[in-house]
């Protein structure tokens, strides 16, 4: 175990930050959601001043992020790791393996009977149910059954979503990918989210020396931990206003 430093400078840092409910706050629909100037001003702020190692790793589709992020154009990991972009704008061009069709048609059926919103994007397949929470077991269990009946892939369990993926490729797998590569390459890499999916990247962060900032009550591996999004953002807008990222101030 490396111990937390008290203070790291963001000259040294390398940020990894998820999205949804981490830099913006969940809505009842994932088009909703919105990015506060202050928060996407920030991120500007932490990018120039850890010499661009800042990279989104998301759950969503590359081309959302930009949207949403924009005229920002960042080091972006979209689809829980399927896609990626790094900081020198170039595409990964290993490409994750395709979801089957058997696989997304089983889900969309679902999603028309339901009327859930399906998410069919590069690398994987999403089905929402935040519209019927009611309808949560029975669609956790469809995804899990799908999964159990195909090789190489797995089952994303998030809030109110199931998502069908590549195996192979995590948020952890796309953290290690920008660590081999400039800018992130020999900084401190710190892995932000709020998500089961997070904690891949929070463990290779700390895999790698970085450390793991969970945000939420779940259990996880992080080192580090704020109760709620709120908590977070105010830690993270001191980082600009300090130059630094606190350690050692962790609010409860
Ligand atoms: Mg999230």
């Amino acid at each position: 175990m490396h111990d937390i430093p008290d203070v790291l400078p963001l000259s040294k840092a390398a940020l990894f930050l998820d999205f949804d409910g981490t830099l913006v706050r969940m809505a009842d629909r994932p088009d909703e959601v919105i990015l506060e100037p202050r928060i996407r001003q920030a991120i500007a702020a932490l990018h120039s001043s850890t010499g661009g190692a800042l990279a989104i790793v998301s759950g969503r589709q590359l081309t959302e992020i930009d949207h949403f992020l924009s005229p920002l154009r960042l080091a972006v990991s979209g689809s829980h790791g399927a896609e990626r972009r790094g900081a020198n704008g170039e595409r990964d061009t290993r490409s994750a393996a395709a979801i089957p069709d058997l696989v997304s048609d089983t889900l969309q059926g679902h999603a028309w009977t339901h009327d859930l919103l399906l998410e069919r994007k590069s690398g994987a397949t999403a089905i929402h149910f935040r519209s019927a929470p009611d309808l949560e077991a029975e669609t956790r269990a469809l995804a899990d059954r799908l999964v159990a009946d195909h090789d190489g892939l797995r089952v994303i369990h998030g809030h109110m979503v199931a998502e069908i993926a590549a195996a192979d490729r995590d948020k952890g797998s796309a953290l290690r990918a920008f660590m081999e590569e400039a800018p992130f390459m020999g900084q401190t890499p710190i892995a932000i989210g709020d998500d089961t999916t997070d904690e891949d990247a929070i463990r290779a962060a700390q895999d790698l020396g970085g450390i793991g900032v969970r945000i939420g009550e779940a259990e996880t591996a992080a080192r580090m931990r704020f109760v709620d999004i709120d908590r977070f953002h105010d830690w993270l807008l001191d980082a600009v206003d300090w130059n630094a990222f606190n350690f050692k101030r962790r609010p409860a």
